[in-house]
């Protein structure tokens, strides 16, 4: 039987979602890479573990997540229900849905149909009664906003979720979003988009300026560029990355596109008593506009590693530039 560390609470920082009562814990545990019917149980017991007695009280999942779609939240499931049900108090779950998840017109995109009957599709895989957090997960062109917003709303009403999310929206789109969701009075707290050293879209479409006026809080995914911003491709392509075991999103060229890039900024990392992937999450949570970092992780040890970004997340403005310089 699991018992949480007594110590879980003591060096993680927690930090508020724009002006909810909601905080996240700085580092964020996702499900996305190595949850699915390929992994090994026992790592993701490991990993789910240790994250929660080193203060990782947020688990992020979507309904496709795997492989196969789904999968991640079956194991999600069988290992909340057998080793972590009873912190269930102490623990904000959430998932989404937006992409692709099942056959036909039903499946995808924005519609009232899609998103509810996926959030009891991703209940049920997860065993659970609510989720702290329903994202929709991609802004979808062909679906009034007015429709998408009113099933995140009732989704709340039926008490399936405890709080909404937005997932790659856009400045101008999280606005009128907003305005909706506020008329509506439906509990909005958190955008979710990726960032990092290396993707820095949000400074420019205007969701983090927005959501900063908004009082809306972000969570950042990919913060390590699914791995590039760490050492793991700084000396080769290593059997067990995941451009080699889980190449679906990130492949060969794209190390060798960004590598002169790391060799710079592990130098830089260096010079700040830092490894690569701490100063990576560093340089995100930098200017306290971003309430948590998003990371995955294969091996306990990658936990154990990022966790030590928080204990410097400043930076100078001569590291600053030199960062910005390097890539
Ligand atoms: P990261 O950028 O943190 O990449 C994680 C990967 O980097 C790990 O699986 C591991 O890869 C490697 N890694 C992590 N830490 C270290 C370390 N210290 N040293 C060396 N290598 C390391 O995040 P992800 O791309 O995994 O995304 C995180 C989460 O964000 C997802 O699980 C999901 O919840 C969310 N997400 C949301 C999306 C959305 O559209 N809303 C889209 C994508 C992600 P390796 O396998 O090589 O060991």
């Amino acid at each position: 039987m699991y018992l949480a560390s007594a110590q879980r609470y003591q060096s993680m920082s927690y930090n508020r979602l724009g002006n909810s009562g909601l905080k996240l814990p700085a580092i964020s545990l996702g499900l996305w890479h190595n949850f699915g019917h390929q992994n090994s149980q026992e790592d993701m017991i490991k990993i789910l573990c240790h994250a929660f007695d080193q203060g990782i009280t947020h688990f992020d999942l979507a309904n496709n997540y795997g492989p196969e779609p789904g999968a991640a939240e079956s194991n999600f499931g069988y290992i909340l229900s057998n080793y972590l049900k009873q912190y269930r108090d102490e623990l904000i779950i959430s998932t989404k849905a937006g992409y692709t998840m099942w056959d036909g017109p039903y499946g995808d995109w924005g519609s009232r149909k899609y998103l509810l009957s996926s959030l009891d599709q991703s209940l049920k895989r997860m065993g659970l009664e609510y989720v702290d957090i329903f994202y929709h997960h991609r802004m979808d062109p062909n679906t009034d906003l007015e429709e998408t917003m009113g099933a995140l709303d009732s989704a709340v009403r039926q008490g399936k979720a405890l709080y909404v999310g937005l997932s790659n929206y856009d400045g101008p789109t999280l606005e009128r979003a907003c305005a909706i969701l506020k008329d509506l009075h439906t509990p909005f707290v958190i955008n979710q988009n990726r960032y990092s050293i290396f993707d820095r879209t949000i400074e420019h479409n205007g969701l983090k300026a927005k959501a900063q006026e908004l009082h809306k809080g972000i969570i950042a995914f990919s913060p390590l560029a699914q791995g590039l911003l760490s050492d793991r491709y700084l000396n080769g392509i290593s059997e067990d990355s995941r451009v080699k075991h889980d190449g679906r999103f990130l492949h060969e060229s794209d190390v060798a596109k960004y590598h002169s890039a790391i060799v710079k900024l592990n130098d830089i990392a260096l010079s700040r008593g830092q490894s690569l992937a701490q100063m990576a999450l560093s340089w995100i949570l930098r200017d306290g506009q971003v309430a948590s970092v998003l990371i995955g992780a294969s091996k306990v040890a990658q936990l154990n590693d990022n966790l030590k970004a928080l204990n410097n997340t400043s930076f100078s403005d001569e590291e600053l530039r030199l960062i910005d310089a390097a890539c």
